[in-house]
């Protein structure tokens, strides 16, 4: 080994889930919205000039952010934006977990969490989930360093209620508190949406304005169908927002590029055709929770786009496999307590009905 080699920074990098070239695949791996995008977002994209691409972007992405905050009814100077809710996050590691104390997420949840803490030297403590998925809120009392996870959960779509964010933050009101909101949209019932729409109840938005060590993160990349785009934000008090940019413009001012800001501030003035597209998500899910129970299958009760399965009759690396073979593609994870369970996206109808097709013939076997 060269010397050389001792001084590079070494590091276990995620695995994203593939994107394979295969035609007619049915991809229901990496959670992203079966649905195209807002007609305007195609729009904003088209009517991009050669000014918007010769220049640098706005360094302060004025106008994305000021669409998020109008979509979540709050101020543009409690917003911070990002390259997806990936680039916020790894931004919220690097500028929020700085005390040297452990940073408290779950055994199992975004397995970004730990890359990050590795990458940027950050000591961390995983607290177990219990024997049903849920996340304990006493092991997030204890001194800590900053807490995260997701709500819903990944990828056991596990959701926790407001109230119980609520204790976790009253018993943690010296440290950054990050929820991870990728899939929230999706956290409840199609009457709700249909009904109220605009912000879930769910959300832990909502108590933001009481905590200023609470900064929630969303994506546009599954319930506003921008995966492509990359686009996400992290939404809390002034101050935490404020800590964040300083970061960011110590890294690289120009993060999100003149098409992102375009698409993404398009996408957000779009509710109507997203709520539309979300509740059909949301009914899909609810259907096949009902055929998967019907082929024996296990699973937490879900309040995201997919489904987090097992069998107890069939191992769900050979069932992972054999789907493969069929093209239908899923989420595999070879990991302790979990390396029995699939993770199913939530697809159209016709593509969940492809699949129940196919996992019945695979059960019957
Ligand atoms: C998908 C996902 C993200 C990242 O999404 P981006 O595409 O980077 O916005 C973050 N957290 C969780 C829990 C996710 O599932």
């Amino acid at each position: 080994m060269p010397k050389w080699e001792n001084n590079v920074r070494k590091v276990v990098p995620y695995t994203p889930g593939e994107q394979p070239k295969i035609r007619d695949l049915i991809k229901l791996n990496t959670n992203e919205n079966p649905y195209p995008p807002s007609e305007k977002v195609l729009q904003a994209l088209r009517a991009l000039d050669d000014e918007g691409i010769r220049r640098y972007p706005d360094p302060a992405s004025t106008l994305l952010n000021e669409a998020v905050a109008r979509h979540l009814g709050i101020g543009a100077e409690r917003v911070f934006t990002g390259v997806g809710s990936d680039d916020v996050l790894a931004m919220c590691f690097l500028t929020f977990f700085a005390s040297g104390r452990p940073v408290l997420f779950p055994d199992i949840t975004y397995s970004f969490y730990d890359v990050w803490a590795d990458l940027f030297r950050i000591p961390y403590e995983t607290q177990p989930l219990d024997e049903n998925f849920r996340i304990v809120n006493r092991d997030y009392y204890k001194e800590n360093g900053g807490i995260i996870f997701p709500n819903p959960n990944a990828p056991t779509g596990v959701k926790k209620d407001l109230d119980e964010i609520r204790q976790i933050l009253e018993h943690n009101r010296d440290v950054v508190v990050i929820v991870d909101e990728a899939y929230i949209d999706f956290a409840r019932s199609e009457e709700e949406l249909l009904q109220s729409g605009g912000v879930p109840a769910a959300s832990a938005l909502h108590l933001t304005d009481e905590f200023d060590n609470l900064l929630v993160v969303q994506t546009s990349s599954k319930s506003r169908a921008l995966a492509g785009m990359r686009i996400g934000w992290a939404v809390g008090s002034k101050k935490l927002i404020r800590y964040l940019n300083d970061v960011k413009y110590s890294f690289n001012s120009y993060t999100m590029n003149q098409a992102a800001i375009a698409a993404g501030s398009a996408a957000l003035a779009d509710e109507a055709y997203y709520s539309v597209c979300t509740a059909k998500i949301i009914r899909t899910r609810e259907r096949m929770k009902k055929e998967l129970a019907k082929l024996g299958f296990l699973f937490p009760d879900s309040e995201a786009n997919f489904l987090f399965v097992t069998h107890p009759e069939h191992q769900a690396r050979d069932l992972f496999h054999a789907l493969r073979q069929e093209k239908i593609l899923v989420r595999y994870f070879d990991k302790p307590r979990i390396d029995n369970y699939l993770r199913i996206t939530i697809g159209t109808d016709e593509q969940m009905d492809a699949l129940c097709e196919c996992l019945k013939k695979l059960i019957r076997k």
